[in-house]
């Protein structure tokens, strides 16, 4: 088993996530069989009740583990599905050491953070090493080195690399080298001072990623070399890019590739990054005028709360070659605010993306009239599929009061209503219906069509669902139902008076991938382009901005 280990210095935010993915592309490049761990170090066994505003959206895996975002950000550039095993965190660290306390496997000792606990994560990332037959893991280390929970994991980290030997364990170190002053010096120190933390506690960095608005001279990289006992070559520049997808290629140019393999005794292979190169071409080209997305949700203030959505996007541009331009709208904001309302009717697409709570969602509902009634084209997802139905029974059917029971349990017409399974359940953590489930697609219809085929698998996860009870009513106001569950839940709707008006229940987000965008989010942009060009022929600009 050959080891990369990804810390990060300085502060948070700097990218460690996009880091370790790359590192892995560059690898899978050369045709090694590679994964990825991330290790969260809170305390919550997973990240399914944290707020978004905290650390960002929830990913959802095919297991129905809700993870932390960068477990998208792996599967994504490795174009590989992860499971569960993948996402570590103090919670689930500790809950297993106790557990093995309580069934008496420790009989005799004290049961302490060293070997314990380093013990359990060492252990746990071997197993996911084997279950994946990775030849090589990386494991991206959550926080700051220095910060007091994520010590007992880069103490295993350092024990790990010990119990390997020489030549199978690399340490990157991910560290801000900011810019400062009226003649824009870059700042060195704060490096210094973090690989200092890092060698404290035993761990002597390989490799330096150094992030930061532009990328470093010569000198500056000397200097890191110097100063943190690292191969000059082995200083790395990672500025800010346009998008996440260039890094592998950054990397690359700087000769990362040749040196993890030198680093971990591996063949030195030249890499294949064609199909990756084509997909950054076609991004970079941006033909004609490109088209403007409303997204409709309540937590647009931070863009990672919606980050798998943005990607999957980014995914179209690449596919397309045309710019994909999102605009972000506060749902609580459109009732309020006719300004905003005049802005969504320029859209020439909308999402309306999931959530949860009360919080927003007349604006969701107002925004997918204004999309049904003009013909903008929609795609609903979870709660925005949800409120679409909402949206017809209560202006098509003649429901006023109709709501789903998570927002208005006394409503007299429930249109959205409690799954029967979740009757009784209490838990808040792990309980919605989750993770990758089965859906039959009507053969003939327009999500059939986009997907190619009347078996799909999607990722779920909620609570709520289309109360079966207004089915004919919905059908009666133009909704056809044309996926559903095994167990007879409605899947999709779509409408066909309108030129692309679709509903899901489950997150095609998770699923798009730059070398395989989904089908969902291309038919979407599609329709935004068809519509963008009647509307530039109609008059002049249609920016919604
Ligand atoms: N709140 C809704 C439910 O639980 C939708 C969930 C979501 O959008 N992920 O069913």
């Amino acid at each position: 088993m050959k080891v990369i280990a990804v810390s990060g210095g300085v502060i948070s935010g700097l990218g460690k996530g996009i880091t370790t993915s790359s590192l892995g592309r560059l690898l899978k490049a050369r045709g090694f069989a590679v994964t990825i761990v991330k290790i969260d170090p809170y305390l919550n066994v997973d990240a399914g009740t944290m707020n978004p505003y905290q650390h960002g959206e929830v990913f959802v895996l095919d297991d129905g583990t809700e993870a932390d975002l960068d477990l998208g950000n792996y599967e994504r550039f490795l174009g590989q599905s992860l499971s569960g095993t993948h996402n570590l965190t103090t919670g689930k660290i500790y809950r297993s050491v106790i557990e093995k306390e309580r069934r008496g496997d420790y009989l005799g000792n004290t049961v302490q953070i060293i070997p314990h606990v380093t013990g359990e994560i060492k252990r746990a990332i071997r197993d996911v090493a084997q279950a994946a037959g990775a030849e090589v893991v990386l494991v991206e280390v959550g926080g700051t080195v220095g910060d007091i929970e994520s010590m007992p994991f880069l103490e295993a980290l350092r024990e790990l690399s010990y119990e390997l030997g020489e030549g199978h364990m690399a340490f990157v170190h991910t560290t801000l080298v900011p810019v400062v002053g009226p003649v824009g010096e870059a700042k060195t120190k704060p490096t210094q001072h973090s690989v200092r933390e890092l060698r404290a506690i035993g761990i002597r960095p390989n490799i330096i990623i150094a992030r930061g608005p532009a990328p470093l001279e010569p000198e500056i990289k000397a200097k890191i070399s110097l100063f943190c006992d690292v191969a000059p070559e082995a200083v790395i520049s990672v500025p800010d890019q346009r998008v996440i997808y260039e890094v592998p290629l950054v990397l690359e140019a700087q000769g990362v590739g040749p040196l993890l393999a030198r680093l971990l005794g591996l063949p030195d292979r030249a890499p294949d990054h064609a199909a990756w190169k084509e997909f950054l071409q076609r991004y970079r080209r941006e033909e004609g005028a490109g088209v403007d997305i409303a997204v409709v949700g309540k937590y647009t203030e931070l863009r990672d709360a919606y980050l798998s959505h943005t990607e999957a996007f980014h995914h179209c541009q690449g596919h397309l070659g045309s710019e994909v331009r999102l605009h972000w709208f506060d749902s609580e904001d459109i009732p309020k605010n006719p300004g905003l309302v005049a802005r969504l009717e320029r859209a020439h697409g909308l999402l309306v993306p999931g959530g949860f709570g009360t919080r927003g969602v007349e604006g969701k509902i107002r925004a997918i009239e204004i999309a049904r009634r003009r013909g903008i084209p929609f795609l609903g997802v979870c709660y925005g599929f949800q409120m679409a139905a909402v949206e017809a029974a209560r202006h098509l059917v003649g429901l006023p009061q109709a709501n789903s029971t998570e927002v208005d349990p006394a409503t007299p017409d429930p249109v959205v209503g409690l799954l029967e399974q979740q009757r009784g359940v209490n838990d808040l953590g792990g309980t919605m219906r989750l993770g990758s489930q089965r859906i039959g697609l009507t053969a003939g219809s327009k999500v059939a069509g986009l997907y190619g085929r009347t078996e799909i698998w999607e990722r779920h996860r909620h609570r709520y669902e289309i109360n079966p009870a207004y089915f004919d009513r919905l059908a009666g106001a133009g909704f056809a139902v044309t996926g559903v569950s095994p167990d007879g839940r409605v899947e999709v709707l779509e409408r066909a008076d309108h030129p692309f008006f679709v509903g899901v229940q489950f997150h095609p987000e998770f699923l798009s991938r730059p070398e395989a965008p989904h089908p969902l989010y291309l038919a979407l942009v599609r329709a935004a382009l068809a519509r963008a060009e009647v509307a530039d022929r109609v008059g002049p600009s249609t920016a919604v901005a």
